[in-house]
C-alpha cells in the first residue's frame, strides 16, 4: 500500500539583490504508485491515484472496454450465440 511520507527538497530562497541561498524546506507528500504505468511519484492530494492525466484517461479507457465487452459476452448468451 502507499504510505505517507515526508521528503526534503532544498528550494533556492531569494535572500537579496541576486542573492540565493538553499532553503531546506518539507513537504508533506503521499507516496504513489501509478496503477497504469507503475512508477512511482509524489503527490499533495490523497485522492490522486494516477501518475497524470493522461494515466486516469488510460484507466478508464480501460474499464470502459471491459466493460463494454463484458457486456458483448451477456448478450450474446442471451441470444444464445458463442
Ligand atoms: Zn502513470
Amino acid at each position: 500500500m502507499a504510505k505517507d511520507t515526508t521528503i526534503v527538497a532544498i528550494k533556492r530562497g531569494r535572500v537579496n539583490k541576486g542573492k540565493f541561498r538553499d532553503k531546506v524546506v518539507k513537504l508533506p507528500r503521499f507516496l504513489r504508485v501509478c496503477p497504469v504505468c507503475s512508477i512511482n511519484f509524489f503527490t499533495d492530494r490523497a485522492s490522486q491515484v494516477y501518475c497524470s492525466r493522461r494515466c486516469r484517461n488510460t484507466a478508464a479507457m480501460r474499464r470502459y472496454r471491459a466493460r463494454k465487452s463484458q457486456e458483448e459476452v451477456k448478450s450474446n448468451e442471451v441470444v444464445g450465440v458463442s
